[in-house]
């Protein structure tokens, strides 16, 4: 379980998110919306404990600084996030390790299905971008974690690693995972959203679950963001 209460984010004097509350429970894939600049890499950040902001963020009841609740966090940033100088083999065993996990066979078969087998024993900074954000994805997902952050996941991602991503959406439901997807591609999500957060100028100004009616994001996003809040 997610939770965020009341968080506010000031850079200077631009409040980046203000008194931000959500929820995201066990098994439920939510998708944060909102056009460029409206703060969500902010909450997100937030969320993986990298910026200090007011308020109060929890995973699994502990605070999201906590040791304990890192250990549950896997976290695919904007950019990918890799290490130049470690081989392919060599960022997931780093990862391993850095959680205390034991290898259960899950790194190689993250790195088949993201055809990274192959190039296991390359340089990070010898990979594509788009190899690159593969890599950042099955280092967010190798130790097994309950609350999953993705930041525009798919971006450079080839059609074969979307149709794994998008598996692997389904997947960490199924196994009862707490997911929060930020993109813009919102017709990537379509088929996989439990609910949805679509943020204005730092402010959350919708939140909908899927069961609530029968419409699409794109129509969410666009009456949301021309007409303001509909909350
Ligand atoms: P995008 O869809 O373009 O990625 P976003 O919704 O993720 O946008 P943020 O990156 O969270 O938006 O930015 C929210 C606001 O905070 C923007 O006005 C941005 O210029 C500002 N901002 C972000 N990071 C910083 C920073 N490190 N210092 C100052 N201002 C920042």
């Amino acid at each position: 379980m997610l939770s965020v209460k009341n968080v506010t984010k000031k850079y200077g004097r631009l409040l980046a998110n203000n008194n931000v509350s959500l929820e995201i429970s066990p098994g439920e894939i939510a998708v944060l919306l909102g056009p460029n600049g409206a703060g969500k890499s902010t909450l997100i950040k937030a969320v993986c404990g990298l910026l200090r902001h007011e308020g109060e963020i929890t995973l699994n009841s502990m605070n999201n600084k906590s040791l304990e609740a890192k250990s549950l966090l896997g976290y695919v940033p904007e950019l990918p996030a890799v290490y130049d100088l470690l081989t392919v083999s060599e960022h997931l065993q780093f990862i391993l390790r850095a959680y205390k996990t034991e290898d259960d066979g899950l790194a190689e078969k993250l790195l088949r299905r993201f055809e990274l087998y192959d190039k296991r024993d390359k340089l990070a900074k010898e990979l594509s971008k788009g190899m690159q954000q593969k890599l950042s994805i099955c280092c967010a997902l190798v130790h097994r974690p309950k609350v999953v952050i993705f930041d525009e996941p798919m971006v450079g991602l080839d059609p074969h690693a979307i149709k794994q991503l998008k598996e692997i959406f389904s997947e960490l439901k199924n196994e009862g995972a707490s997911v929060l997807i930020s993109t813009h591609m919102i017709d990537s999500v379509e088929d996989y959203w439990d609910s949805v957060y679509i943020m204005v100028g730092g402010q959350l100004r919708a939140h909908r679950k899927k069961s609530d009616g029968d419409f699409s994001l794109e129509e969410l996003f666009f009456s949301v963001t021309s007409e303001g809040s509909v909350r």
